[in-house]
């Protein structure tokens, strides 16, 4: 075996510095990223995956991950796990964690020191321009009765929506197809107790936010509101055009390129009644002039529940919106410029 192994690489490295690709780091080979169609990778991400991923972080075991609890620490371990078998690497040297220190939290609250989970993959060409993909990692935890509210929709299913598309991406890497910007997935802890690990790391950014071309937020994708009870296609966007246009526009030529959702703009106005722009915590991004698209199924009679569990998700639904959000992402991390400001 070793005998065979030694002149087998030394005859693949000189085909390569001879004739083959470019090489980046360690032994990545670089290919162009033009030429490759992002649907292949879009299709990595599939419902099975999902459902598997989200039958355990939405399980008793995590306790309804209240900010600052034990099943909040749970929820963070099996992030930083996942990140870990993938290879994908911390986005703080050596560290996956964001602590938000209890000081933070309201005077009196009783909140307890928490996590944000920051993973990373370094862009190509652009690496200091960084795309962030975001979801709260929180929910609120174990009822005064002994009941454990597992949070499978809110927002177990957007946690496993960025796991997924982190892993799409990571494999993309693997064939030499690196994004030509970084992109920094971000768990986000606190959210249900008011926006407060987003605010923390919008507050402490660990890439300036001058330099965030946008953050994909993503909080309740699994399953159908009241207004689409049969409309297996569906997803609402928020937000998407009040920083730049251009994401929008971007939002929409990928959607028509690929997979023709119904694009529902029914909540994207600052003045909506509900104030969804104002309630997950793109709206920490937004309120510093970072362009956001807010990724949301809507409410339905769970919300808020322990009746909120992983059986009612509708994951091939859910597969579906993590391709799109993973194709915007992806023309965003590899398109020419990043999305103008609106004027
Ligand atoms: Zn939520």
């Amino acid at each position: 075996m070793k005998k065979i192994l030694l002149p087998t690489l030394v005859l693949a490295t000189f085909v390569l510095v001879k004739c083959g690709p470019q090489k980046n780091s360690d032994d990545e080979v670089m290919k162009d990223i033009s030429k490759v169609d992002p649907m292949k990778y879009a299709e990595t991400i599939t419902a099975s995956d999902l459902k598997d991923l989200l039958y355990v972080y939405a399980s008793d075991e995590f306790e309804g991950r209240e900010t600052g609890e034990p099943g909040q620490k749970k929820a963070v371990e099996f992030l930083k796990a996942f990140y870990e078998d993938h290879k994908i690497q911390p986005a703080i040297e050596g560290n996956y964690f964001q602590t938000v220190p209890e000081s933070f939290f309201r005077p009196g609250s009783g909140i307890k020191a928490s996590e944000n989970v920051l993973a990373f993959i370094k862009g190509s060409t652009k690496p200091d321009e960084i795309l962030v993909i975001s979801s709260h990692l929180d929910h609120i935890g174990i009822t005064d009765d002994g009941v454990v509210n597992n949070g499978a929709d809110d927002d177990g299913s957007g946690t496993v929506s960025v796991l997924e598309i982190a892993q799409a991406f990571q494999k993309a890497v693997k064939d030499g197809y690196r994004p030509k910007r970084s992109i920094l997935f971000l768990h986000v802890t606190g959210e249900e107790k008011g926006l407060y690990g987003s605010r923390y790391y919008t507050e402490n950014p660990v890439f300036p936010l001058a330099n965030t071309i946008a953050d994909l937020n993503i909080d309740m994708v699994g399953r159908k509101d009241y207004d689409h009870p049969n409309d297996d296609n569906y997803i609402y966007l928020i937000g998407s055009s009040m920083l730049s246009t251009e994401l929008h526009d971007v939002s929409e030529e990928m959607n028509n390129k690929y997979l023709n959702m119904n694009l529902d703009y029914k909540y994207d106005a600052p003045d909506d009644p509900n104030r969804f722009y104002y309630r997950s915590d793109h709206y920490n991004f937004a309120k510093n002039n970072v362009p956001v698209i807010f990724y949301f199924n809507g409410v339905h009679d769970d919300y808020h529940k322990p009746t909120d569990t992983p059986d009612k998700i509708e994951y091939p639904l859910m597969a579906k919106r993590a391709k799109l959000i993973f194709l915007t992402a992806w023309e965003l991390a590899n398109r020419e410029n990043r999305p103008a400001l609106n004027q």
